[in-house]
């Protein structure tokens, strides 16, 4: 069933969880999020990110998203991830989407905030919720630009600014800059928890963890401790799918059947959620 970003944060919130937000560019990404909700009876936001529309456009793989979503026995959102203009998010919204991100976060701190409050204007007629970002994270979404994860790359996110950012865009959840980094890391994240304490407070809304492959279990319950409601969650999913995909083919060169290739990289990354859903919900 279709629930609402602000639900699926109250849930997060009220259970002292942090909600899987699984990209979903895929057939196969998309059937294992759904599976692994369904099985664990989690609430999971679903998501497609602009930077995927190579993989498959919004118009594509979004209304399938919708539903499955719709007709799931577990409470899922299906969310924009990091749209980068008004547009794209109406996109969304206009193939059943019910959640969105938008991110201004490159620009200047009044252009973003304007463009955010565009998209609450957008989002309030449906009553959908918005997450925004402020501070900029290094890497982007799809794993391309790795980082080496340096603090130096990050701009941490001001928790004065995210306060007033806050309240004059009327977002319902913020992504901030707080040691994390998207893609691999080539070398330890270093997570700054106070900040993340200080911005749940003084923002008043949940926060989303970007970047959240790759970290340890204990780094992921203690930026929930702190106030990470949504965290996002893709490339290791996605490399351990490959890398069984690629296992087999070393195993078996002679095969010649596309879609067992396709089920084993299912099966993989249903694997590798289990394994984030046990240490996010704490279920396993
Ligand atoms: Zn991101």
């Amino acid at each position: 069933m279709l629930i609402s970003l602000k639900e699926a944060l109250d849930y997060a919130e009220q259970n002292k969880v942090g909600i899987a937000a699984i990209n979903t560019p895929t057939y196969e990404m998309l059937l294992a999020a759904v599976r692994t909700a369904e099985q664990h009876n989690i609430p999971l936001i679903l998501q497609h990110a602009e930077v995927h529309e190579p993989i498959n456009t919004i118009e594509d793989i979004g209304p399938v998203m919708v539903e499955l979503a719709k007709r799931s026995t577990a409470p899922l959102v299906v969310h924009v991830d990091h749209g980068e203009s008004y547009d794209y998010v109406k996109r969304g919204f206009d193939v059943g989407f019910n959640s969105a991100m938008i991110d201004a976060s490159r620009l200047p701190y009044d252009d973003n905030l304007a463009l955010t409050q565009k998209v609450v204007a957008l989002a309030n007629e449906y009553g959908y919720g918005v997450e925004a970002e402020l501070g900029v994270m290094p890497g982007r979404e799809d794993g391309s630009q790795a980082s080496t994860g340096t603090s130096n790359e990050t701009l941490y996110t001001d928790p004065d600014l995210a306060q007033s950012f806050v309240r004059d865009s009327g977002v319902t959840a913020l992504a901030c800059s707080f040691g994390t980094v998207h893609g691999l890391y080539k070398a330890e994240p270093n997570l700054n928890y106070n900040l993340i304490s200080t911005l749940r407070e003084k923002t008043g809304v949940p926060i989303v963890m970007h970047g959240g492959s790759g970290l340890t279990d204990s780094e992921y319950r203690e930026c929930i401790k702190r106030g990470v409601a949504k965290i996002n969650y893709y490339t290791y999913a996605d490399k351990a799918s490959f890398e069984a995909v690629q296992n087999y083919l070393a195993e078996k060169p002679e095969t010649f059947i596309f879609s067992d290739l396709t089920t084993i990289a299912t099966k993989a990354v249903q694997q590798n959620l289990n394994n984030l859903v046990g240490i996010l919900y704490g279920k396993s």
